[in-house]
């Protein structure tokens, strides 16, 4: 029996739909940025396994790091024992964070490091003798699956059976350029009619969106009305993070600083789970208190684990060489080309990028999980180039190592799948 047939026994897998799509594709190999199936065929993975393995997938300088560590310390509890990787992680990110930031707390995924944000920004206003219970985000965002993630999430098109139980959440559009009064009318009216607690936004690019990328100057001016209105503002930086927009966080392109940012997916360059909530000192210090209660009674088990800390650690480093900022360079450079040529073409209607994330929409009509969709899927696979499209946008984010000829085999494979649309 193949792995493909095996997997439909016992496994459930997440966004699957089993009835109408019961296959999977068993990867039986990943190195670089080829992915290799059971029956030998090879893939360009230009998503970077969800923006994940950004140095490329089995890297060799993160996997040598990790299985030292592994002989050295593998777990430990992080309630009442510290480590070096642990502390050597802090004091890396705190070092290319935005400045405002000052302490790391750890989580395992992006959902919980958006509920921990959450909580973070509720209780801040609690220990103050503050009731707040509102939270603002953009109409289309995308933030995790848990509950408090769910809530503040916008893209709710498979929500319908929780959304009974989701947290008091207030929209607000997108900024574009045009629209920065309307946003500013809808954040005065949300403030005088609630007591809100926090502002969520991804930074500069909605991902689950389809790479929607928005205006810095508008995002600024909301940032600065949260300000003044003392409201919380966390900065999901779980898919933007770690040099993927062109610099370390897309919060680098905006004046205002988020209070609360959380990072996952590219932290650990793909290797193991690991997530961080990280924030300002003056939060941190509205939790300290005779009070055992006025701590932050919000825990993972692996909270902390040193060998995730450990690829963390690593990814770092890399992230900051030469080789990896010019690399980064040189992607951005083709995808201008590309966008140049590609926005010319009869079936594209816009096409954007920034950084490595490279977008197009096409000029047509397709549902998220569709049959053109489906048809889409299957001929970039059968051309060994793995792309997944969103809706109607065709997007890539390929790893920073990805080489000009495939990235150049991955805009060709875009440019022949537009006859097909
Ligand atoms: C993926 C993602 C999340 C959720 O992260 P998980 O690790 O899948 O729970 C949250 N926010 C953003 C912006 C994401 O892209």
């Amino acid at each position: 029996m193949t792995l493909q047939e095996r997997d439909k026994k016992h496994l459930w897998h997440p966004l699957k739909q089993h009835k109408t799509h019961p296959e999977s594709l068993a990867i039986v190999k990943a190195k670089g940025c080829i992915l290799t199936d059971e029956n030998g065929n090879e893939y360009i993975d230009t998503i970077s396994s969800w923006y994940t393995c950004m140095f490329g997938h089995c890297n060799d300088f993160i996997t040598s790091k990790v299985y030292e560590q592994m002989q050295t310390l593998d777990q430990v509890m992080f309630s009442d024992f510290t480590h070096k990787p642990a502390i050597e992680l802090s004091e890396n990110l705190i070092k290319i964070l935005p400045n405002n930031q000052n302490r790391i707390f750890f989580n395992d995924n992006g959902s919980t490091a958006v509920e921990a944000g959450i909580k973070m920004a509720l209780q801040y206003y609690f220990n103050l003798g503050e009731k707040r219970s509102t939270f603002i985000a953009f109409e289309n965002g995308f933030h995790g699956d848990t509950f408090g993630a769910m809530s503040v999430s916008g893209l709710s098109v498979y929500n319908g059976p929780f959304e009974d139980f989701l947290m008091q959440v207030e929209r607000i559009s997108v900024p574009n350029g045009e629209n920065h009064q309307e946003i500013l009318e809808q954040l005065k009216k949300i403030v005088s009619e609630n007591n809100v607690a926090g502002f969520i936004y991804e930074p500069l690019v909605q991902g689950a969106a389809g790479m929607k990328i928005h205006d810095t100057e508008g995002l600024n001016e909301i940032l600065k009305f949260c300000k003044n209105h003392n409201i919380l503002t966390i900065a999901d930086e779980v898919m933007t993070g770690f040099g993927k927009t062109g610099r370390n966080f897309a919060s680098d392109f905006i004046e205002t600083k988020p209070d609360i940012i959380c990072l996952s997916k590219a932290l650990t360059g793909g290797l193991v789970p690991l997530a961080i909530t990280s924030c300002t000192e003056k939060i941190y210090e509205a939790f300290l208190s005779n009070e055992m209660a006025k701590g932050f009674f919000h825990c993972h088990t692996y909270s902390g684990n040193p060998i995730a800390c450990t690829a963390a650690n690593a990814t770092i480093q890399l992230l900051q060489t030469d080789e990896i900022q010019q690399n980064i360079k040189l992607i951005s450079a083709s995808h201008q080309q590309f966008k140049d040529k590609i926005s010319k073409h009869p079936k594209v209607k816009t096409a954007r990028f920034q950084g490595v994330i490279f977008a197009l929409d096409l000029d047509t009509k397709m549902q998220r999980y569709g049959s053109l969709r489906d048809k889409l899927l299957n001929f970039f696979m059968k051309r060994g180039v793995f792309l997944r499209p969103l809706g109607n946008t065709i997007y890539i984010q390929p790893p920073f190592v990805i080489t000009q000829e495939q990235l150049q085999k991955v805009y060709s494979t875009i440019e022949e799948s537009l006859e097909i649309v």
